[in-house]
């Protein structure tokens, strides 16, 4: 047939025979990746990215999926972000979900995490594959990492069958709820301590079928929040007073991520810490424990110090990231007009964020 392309990838992943070659929308929104050395250092030029990108011989290979590039502006760098982008990117997506098989956000990685477990949530029904991706080095750099992120994750993005808010980074392909950026430095920026990658990227491209969730039945655009709520997230430490416990989960305060220590611990032989959470729970404050541990989860009811917050009305993370938890209830509390049902919803899995069978 005229126009038909037996259109595949390399060794070891599955080839795909369609009449038209997949299509892939390629979102740009920010970060080193694209970012033009200027005499305050590093930013966003939005002309650069196409201009590059334009010139990559690999970007026109045959055995890769047609793209479009969108630069969404205004371009920041992450650290710049706010919810308003999370939710400018879900709409992106939402908007043209039918329009393509899959989509690359390149983003900034300093708070990747947090918009990958934002999309997550927002983007609730996907059914294709969302894959953030960036570069510790700029494209300007010779050394830059972000070329093989590009064009692997467009690759991915049309075939890899992952209909998820993921991160490709450092040949892994992560799920972007549970991933936590753990490197300034190294090119290996990113890992889920709670979940193994969901693929793979050697030679071979391995999909780790069995870790991947359904597809949802598709987005309704446009994805909007009832209500934009304040929410926290304290570190404990050795020394960590109630006064100043008490301002952080004072109003407008309406949701708060306590990062404990270990497997959920809280200082609770200060009755004055504990006495200032319960008061915040009292007031409506859904508060919810997450470990500062990379990897393991919060159980409740391991030591007494974990069982004295349980007890005091806070939940258990389980074994949610703090990104991911902070984002959660951003959104439970943006759209659940009842705390209540917020509070039941945040111990459920909704975007494969967390599981419940190892926690308390
Ligand atoms: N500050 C940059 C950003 O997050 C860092 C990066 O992209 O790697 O936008």
């Amino acid at each position: 047939m005229p126009g038909a392309a037996r259109w595949g990838t390399r060794a070891g992943f599955a080839s795909v025979r369609r009449m038209t070659r997949p299509r892939v929308l390629v979102l740009h929104v920010g970060g080193t990746i694209g970012m033009v050395r200027t005499p305050r250092g590093y930013a966003p030029d939005p002309g650069f990215l196409a201009a590059f990108m334009a010139r990559m011989p690999e970007l026109t290979h045959p055995d890769l999926p047609a793209w479009d590039l969108e630069v969404l502006e205004p371009l920041r760098d992450s650290a710049d972000f706010s919810p308003d982008d999370w939710l400018r990117i879900a709409n992106a997506v939402a908007a043209r979900e039918g329009d393509y098989d899959g989509f690359v956000v390149l983003h900034g990685t300093d708070t990747m995490a947090y918009t990958a477990s934002a999309l997550s949530f927002l983007l609730d029904g996907l059914s294709k594959p969302v894959i953030l991706t960036g570069s510790q080095l700029s494209l300007v750099h010779p050394r830059s990492d972000g070329r093989e992120h590009i064009v692997t994750s467009i690759l991915l993005a049309a075939t890899c069958r992952v209909p998820e808010v993921t991160i490709y980074f450092r040949s892994r392909l992560l799920r972007g709820n549970r991933a936590q950026k753990i490197q300034s430095d190294d090119f290996l920026a990113f890992d889920s301590g709670n979940l193994p990658p969901l693929g793979q990227v050697g030679v071979s491209i391995r999909i780790a079928r069995h870790l991947v969730r359904a597809p949802g039945p598709g987005l309704s655009a446009p994805i909007v929040l009832d209500r934009r709520p304040h929410v926290v997230a304290v570190r404990i430490f050795p020394g960590i007073t109630a006064e100043v416990l008490d301002a952080i989960l004072a109003p407008p305060t309406a949701g708060a991520v306590l990062e404990t220590y270990g497997a959920g611990n809280f200082p609770s032989a200060q009755a004055d810490l504990l006495a200032a959470v319960e008061r915040a729970v009292r007031r409506g404050v859904v508060v919810v424990n997450c470990s500062q541990c990379h990897g393991g989860a919060v159980r409740q009811d391991l030591y007494s110090t974990g069982r004295a917050l349980a007890e005091a009305g806070v939940e258990s993370g389980h074994d949610m990231t703090p990104e991911a938890a902070l984002t959660k209830l951003y959104y439970l509390l943006g759209t659940c007009d009842d705390p209540g049902a917020a509070r039941d919803r945040l111990g459920r899995d909704l975007a494969g964020e967390l599981t419940t069978s190892t926690a308390a």
